[in-house]
């Protein structure tokens, strides 16, 4: 089975082959385009001139993260927060992707996984390959062990718990790709659903940063008993454009114990085994944006995209599309006219506007009729993109 993302860079590169003259727009993948802050770039670069002396030279670090670091997430992502989460319950990692597909060696195969469809692919690929997805039905686009969890428009794209008995529940806000966000009230169902059937939720904040509406949790142990259900995933790569430095980080309170294992002994156990630690030189550029500087820096790419968040969604509306999200994330979500199909929609603004888009069947089979586009490409391309698409419709 071919990706969604794969296709979609097919579809691209046979565009660009046939039109060479036309300048293509790609508001389709999910990489940032604004550059490093000085203040990491500065705190690179002394992490790498410390590397260079004997005497701070840095060989193996801690392979749950210097105590640096682990410190200023605790208390600015935390603590500032009203959030009680202790230096040793963060493991920092290369990256929330690799986070999110390695849990799963803590778990027994045998368990139950529902995710919400549409989905960010890796959770259910990663079960895929675990054994634990069952069969590929290819006329239904799910695999048979899985429960899909629709998040559509009439429950305003989050979903509530399943009716059968589920172990692992994968919950992601804001949401990649629709998103959309949950309330407390929302999250509160879950975690009271996870205590009671002895769930656990794994609660994937890559896109904290971009909240912005004043009641929405930005941390799933906001809600009271999520200590004892919830593991949660953290990325510098879309908060301070770390894709291409690979630094996150996962928390997994002591409280969380299944069969009397407690699952941060289990993760500490695994990641000791088979990770070596992120590089202290990227560490040291993840803790600058902890600083003032680094914040209100960092703060200022955050806000770059949310502009052209409200570019897109606004103008799109204004065309006659139904657009969701967009507002606490950097995606909006956007209805095909006239029920058209996801890949049709696809070709037609490829085509028609030179925009690349992400068609949203590839999220799952509830995200058919629908297209994600990003808020994470250059400001006057993205005012540019949505003037073409106006036209073309
Ligand atoms: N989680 C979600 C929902 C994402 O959309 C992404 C990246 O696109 C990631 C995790 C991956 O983050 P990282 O770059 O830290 O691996």
């Amino acid at each position: 089975r071919s990706s969604a993302a794969s296709d979609v860079y097919k579809r691209q590169a046979a565009y660009m082959e046939k039109h060479s003259d036309q300048s293509l727009i790609r508001l389709g993948i999910g990489d940032v385009t604004r550059p490093l802050c000085h203040f990491a770039v500065q705190a690179l670069h002394e992490g790498a001139d410390e590397m260079g002396r004997a005497e701070t030279f840095k060989g193996y670090g801690p392979e749950q993260g210097y105590d640096f670091l682990r410190q200023a997430i605790a208390q600015h992502d935390y603590a500032a927060r009203g959030v009680d989460i202790k230096p040793e319950e963060i493991f920092v990692s290369d990256g929330a992707k690799s986070d999110c597909g390695n849990i799963g060696d803590i778990f027994g195969v045998d368990n139950i996984v529902a995710v919400c469809d549409p989905v960010y692919p890796v959770y259910v690929d990663t079960n895929a390959m675990a054994g634990r997805a069952g069969s590929y039905q290819e006329e239904l686009g799910k695999w048979d062990r899985l429960v899909y969890m629709p998040c559509v428009e009439e429950n305003g794209f989050t979903p509530v718990p399943p009716r059968e008995k589920v172990d692992i529940i994968y919950l992601c806000f804001p949401n990649n790709p629709t998103g959309a966000v949950a309330t407390r009230e929302q999250l509160k169902v879950w975690v009271d659903y996870a205590n009671a059937n002895g769930a656990v939720i794994l609660y994937d904040s890559a896109y904290e940063a971009f909240i912005t509406e004043e009641d929405v949790p930005h941390t799933i142990f906001e809600i009271e008993g999520a200590r004892t259900c919830a593991i949660e995933f953290r990325s510098y790569s879309k908060t301070a454009g770390f894709t291409g430095n690979r630094c996150a980080y996962t928390v997994v309170p002591m409280e969380l114990k299944r069969d009397g294992a407690s699952l941060n002994a289990l993760w500490n156990r695994r990641q000791c085994t088979k990770f070596n630690g992120v590089p202290y030189v990227i560490q040291r550029g993840a803790a600058a944006i902890y600083t003032p500087e680094g914040k209100d820096q960092t703060r200022a790419s955050i806000d770059y995209y949310r502009q052209n968040a409200q570019v897109i969604r606004e103008g799109l509306t204004a065309a006659g599309l139904s657009c969701f999200g967009g507002v606490n994330a950097p995606y909006i979500w956007i209805k095909t006219p006239d029920g058209m199909g996801s890949w049709d929609f696809f070709d037609l603004l490829l085509d028609r506007a030179n925009v690349a888009t992400t068609p949203g069947a590839g999220f799952g089979p509830s995200g058919e009729g629908y297209i994600r586009l990003t808020a994470f490409g250059g400001a006057e391309a993205t005012r540019e993109a949505v003037e073409r698409v106006k036209a073309a419709l």
